[in-house]
C-alpha cells in the first residue's frame, strides 16, 4: 500500500467507495464523477502506476484487470449494448490518480477520440 494513493486508501477501505466487483487481483468501483451511465474504474489491489510499470510478475494483474471488464459489463447490463475501455497512461495520456485503472464506460455511445 501506498499511504500517498488515494486508490490504495480505496482497497483498504478508508475511503468509501461504491463497490461493483472485487476478486483476488483486482477491486472495482463506481467512478465519482462520471462520464457515462455507466463509469466504473477497475484497478489491481496492489500499487501499480500504470502499464510502464508492469513486469512479468504483474501477469495475474493484468490478465485479472481485462478480465474482469466482461463480467462487470455483464452485470450492469451493457455487455451487448457495449462498452469502452479506457487505460489512460502518463501526462500525455491524462492519467490523474497514479495507480494503474481500467475505465469501463457505458449505457450510452460515447465521442470517439480517434473519430
Ligand atoms: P484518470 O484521469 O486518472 O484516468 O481517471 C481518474 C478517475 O478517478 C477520474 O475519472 C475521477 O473521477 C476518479 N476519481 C478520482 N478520485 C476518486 C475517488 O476518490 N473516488 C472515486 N470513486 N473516483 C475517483
Ligand atoms: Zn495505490
Amino acid at each position: 500500500m501506498n499511504e500517498d494513493c488515494i486508490f490504495c486508501k480505496i482497497v483498504a477501505g478508508e475511503i468509501p467507495s461504491d463497490e461493483v466487483y472485487q476478486d483476488e487481483w483486482v477491486y472495482a468501483f463506481r467512478d465519482i464523477n462520471p462520464a457515462a451511465p455507466t463509469h466504473v474504474l477497475i484497478i489491481p489491489k496492489e500499487h501499480v502506476v500504470n502499464t510502464n510499470e508492469l513486469r512479468d510478475e504483474h501477469k495475474d494483474i493484468a490478465a485479472a484487470l481485462l478480465l474482469a471488464a466482461p463480467k462487470i459489463a455483464a452485470q450492469e447490463g451493457i455487455a451487448e449494448s457495449g462498452y469502452r475501455l479506457i487505460m489512460n497512461n502518463g501526462p500525455d495520456g491524462r492519467q490523474e490518480v497514479m495507480h494503474m485503472h481500467l475505465h469501463v464506460l457505458g449505457g450510452a455511445r460515447m465521442q470517439h477520440p480517434m473519430g
